[in-house]
């Protein structure tokens, strides 16, 4: 049996067992036979964060919305659904999330097991909209995380990072559903975000600043704004010294827009807006690696400079890098936890032994503000470093070690990452 890769194609996945259940009995039944397993949601991440040497789970046959709840504005859905398909269920609904990443591909277990986030400097990761999550632990028995039962277990366990134990259910907050406009500008000088970062990233409900690193110069400025009943506001032809886009663009140089969702301003529902990509295609290049850095808001321009310094050695290996915000949190494990944050993404061209290269000069630079790599993307820090940079960490620990005491849950990334220990 061939060995499965991931989204990407840089990793291939340890074990050809993999299991589909089609329901919550079959899958505690599996859980309560073997010896050790992890869960895989969509296959987006880069690392090996999703890997077993033994068992792998799928819930794409478990995918479902269960329930809306109008009063307490939730849905509760089953752990294996794409946000694609819950962002259609909502909508029909009259609802939305607060927040998408890039692409609706990806599972809503999987995206907040990692700390998947959008951008927009009061939008929280998308694992911040979770207010209960069921969970199928160890022994096989069924454990509900809820704001109700404690919020600091809850708090704990949303980015479990696959370690808590099989994820069933997940219910999320929600809001009324709204319009969005996009509206793309080309060539913010990067200097012009000496002064002006804040007002820049909070002139719309989401914003995104492209750059391949060529020069001292965002390419591309994505404003994402929500629309209430004025849908016929200008923006202008100038935005911070960048000009409005004359027609649709993909943040990659050079590779055409269709991918892509609707910009130039033009109206639409929230879900064809808030993520960069469509559901029906490819979103991103495919033939990619991926990097993100996470720190503290208050650095974000001098660590910009600070990346500036390297950027011939990034810009030869790159396709992209993005720049977006994310307001604090109280998750444990997020990046975001009680800190207002930037992030800095890179998608690489797909050549890790060039790119392995690059990323401990992005570190060594982002060392002084306390950069934390995203969880499911490529990154070299070591393993000392990322337990000193999570206050939360010792909880986890614990945390991981009340639900999963004997580590059927843990595989060679926590155990390097979380737990310091060779397998
Ligand atoms: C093209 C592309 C664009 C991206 N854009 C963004 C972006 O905009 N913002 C961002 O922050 N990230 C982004 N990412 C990264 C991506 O969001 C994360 O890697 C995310 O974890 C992928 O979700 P997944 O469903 O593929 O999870 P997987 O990669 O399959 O798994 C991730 C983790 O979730 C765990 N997991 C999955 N399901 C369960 C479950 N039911 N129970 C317990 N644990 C579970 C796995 O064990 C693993 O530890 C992007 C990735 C790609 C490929």
């Amino acid at each position: 049996m061939v060995l499965k890769r991931n989204w990407a194609g840089n990793f291939q996945y340890s074990t050809t067992n993999w299991y589909e259940p089609e329901s919550v009995k079959e899958l505690q039944q599996l859980v309560a036979r073997v010896k050790k397993l992890r869960v895989i949601g969509t296959r987006h991440s880069f690392n090996s964060i999703a890997d077993s040497n033994e068992n792998m789970i799928s819930l794409q046959k478990l995918g479902k919305v269960l329930s809306i709840d109008p009063e307490k504005e939730t849905v509760t859905v089953e752990a294996g659904i794409k946000y694609g398909d819950l962002c259609q269920v909502l909508q029909q609904h009259g609802y939305a999330l607060h927040n998408l990443a890039s692409l609706p591909h990806i599972s809503v277990a999987g995206a907040c097991a990692t700390a998947t986030h959008g951008s927009g400097n009061r939008n929280q990761n998308l694992a911040s909209a979770v207010r209960a999550m069921e969970v199928i632990t160890a022994d096989g028995s069924i454990v509900t995380f809820s704001k109700e039962k404690s919020q600091d277990e809850l708090n704990g366990a949303v980015v479990g990072l696959g370690g808590i134990g099989v994820v069933t259910k997940l219910t999320l907050d929600i809001h009324p559903s709204h319009q969005m406009r996009q509206d793309v500008y080309e060539n913010l000088p990067l200097e012009q975000l000496k002064h002006d970062f804040d007002a820049i990233f909070s002139s719309a409900y989401s914003v995104s600043l492209f750059t391949d690193w060529r020069d001292e110069f965002f390419n591309q400025v994505w404003l994402k704004s929500k629309l209430t009943d004025d849908q016929s506001f200008s923006l202008g032809e100038d935005f911070y010294g960048s000009s409005a886009a004359k027609e649709e663009l993909h943040p990659v140089p050079g590779v055409g827009a269709e991918n892509c969702t609707a910009q130039l301003g033009v109206a639409g529902d929230w879900l064809d807006r808030m993520p960069h990509f469509r559901m029906d295609f490819t979103p991103s290049k495919g033939k990619e690696l991926q990097s993100e850095y996470i720190l503290d808001r208050k650095y974000a321009y001098k660590a910009l400079c600070a990346i500036s310094e390297i950027r011939e050695h990034i810009a030869q290996h790159l396709l992209i890098s993005e720049v977006r915000t994310i307001a604090e949190d109280e998750l444990w494990m997020s990046p975001s936890y009680k800190q207002d944050s930037v992030a800095f993404h890179f998608t690489w061209q797909d050549n890790w032994a060039e790119v392995q290269k690059v990323l401990p000069l992005i570190e060594d630079k982002l060392e002084p503000f306390q950069a934390k790599p995203h969880w499911g993307k490529l990154f070299t820090t070591s393993p000392a470093r990322i337990q000193s940079l999570y206050e939360k960490m010792p909880a986890f620990r614990e945390l991981l070690l009340k639900y999963d005491p004997d580590g059927k849950f843990r595989n060679e990334f926590l155990n390097t990452f979380i737990f310091n220990e060779e397998m």
